[in-house]
């Protein structure tokens, strides 16, 4: 769900085993034993760069997770020599868009094909597929389908569902019972519209975080209310993230806002996700009231508070207009420990 501002560590080839039960989807799957001979590096937090590239029975597979990123891959295909033959180009960017790459490689349409998530980070999994929402920027319906629960899954501790709480009660404590003893266990995609009493005392259970998300103003009591429910089973909020949609049906003050709600009215820690159409070729678009250099500053400024803490973003923004900064605009180019 979002784009990581970490430097990209580098570390030799493993062999990753992966249980996989159910026949494809990334949660489960066949059980596969495979050489990772991924061709990226992998990030500090674990996920491989995007678009992730691996070799298989002689083939190149590539998936492809933002549409924005279809355009240089399809300049590199062009250009390149096809040792591997004509690669094999999937995922959900390519299921979005699937004729833009089909003269420069081979399309794979296939449903989450076997273990990509796993490739991806080793660490992830996810126990169900799908959302029954159908939030309007959002791309999950057309790429997962219905919601399903799966009925087995890898213990891993990233926990990639698109909507967890969807899920029914007792799939939810088959989970939670599953992650019992993980260290640092990661739940990716929280509804907090869907986060009932019973919900927080489970996750209360675990070392655990939650990222929660807050699309739009309309949202604002199921966040403070999923935010009190989880304090009250004795969450800390520094285990809480929220991931913040901005630029989509916005403006600029009320994105502004409600971020500003997450971290000085909540304490938590929000993450800015800017809003790209599904079937954009370019990560840069910009929605009515919006300019990129607004959208591009209030990911600045949320990625670098420890470079700008105390200073609100609107002064901020003057300030690096200004010069005052310096020329890298007073920015810690690390990301934020907000662990
Ligand atoms: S709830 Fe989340 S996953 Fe479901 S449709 Fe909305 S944005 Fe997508």
């Amino acid at each position: 769900m979002g784009v990581s501002t970490v430097s990209p560590s580098y570390r030799t080839p493993t062999t990753i085993v992966v249980s996989e039960e159910n026949g494809g989807e990334d949660g489960g799957g066949a059980v596969e034993d495979f050489e990772d001979t991924a061709m990226k590096p992998v990030l500090d937090n674990g996920w491989r760069q995007d678009p992730f590239r691996w070799i298989a029975d002689g083939r190149e597979h590539i998936s492809v997770s933002f549409t924005w990123q279809l355009p240089a891959l399809r300049e590199e295909l062009a250009n390149q020599s096809l040792y591997y033959g004509r690669p094999i180009v999937g995922g959900p960017a390519v299921r979005l868009l699937p004729q833009y790459l089909a003269d420069v490689a081979e399309v794979s349409l296939a449903d989450y094909p076997g273990g990509v998530l796993h490739r991806m980070n080793p660490q992830a999994t996810r126990t169900t597929v799908g959302c029954p929402n159908r939030c309007e920027f959002c791309g999950v319906h057309r790429l997962e389908g219905e919601f399903r629960e799966l009925d087995d899954w890898p213990a891993a501790r990233v926990i990639c569902d698109s909507n967890l709480l969807a899920a029914s009660m007792p799939h939810f404590e088959r989970v939670v019972h599953r992650l019992r003893g993980i260290v640092g266990v990661d739940f990716q995609g929280i509804d907090a519209g869907l986060l009932r009493v019973e919900h927080a005392r489970l996750f209360a259970k675990l070392d655990c975080s939650i990222r929660l998300a807050f699309d739009t103003a309309a949202r604002e009591s199921a966040l403070l209310r999923a935010v009190a429910r989880l304090r009250a089973a004795g969450l800390p909020r520094k285990r809480m993230r929220v991931y913040v949609l901005i630029g989509w049906q916005d403006a600029p003050e009320e994105a502004a806002e409600r971020l500003s709600l997450c971290y000085y009215g909540l304490g938590i820690l929000p993450t800015p996700m800017r809003y790209v159409p599904l079937d954009s070729l370019s990560r840069h678009w910009v929605g009515p009231g919006w300019t990129d250099e607004e959208l591009t500053a209030m990911q600045r400024y949320w990625s670098n508070l420890c470079a700008v803490r105390g200073v609100s973003y609107w002064q901020w923004r003057e300030y690096h207009r200004a010069g005052v900064y310096g020329e890298n605009g007073g920015e810690d180019d690390r990301a934020m420990d907000i662990a």
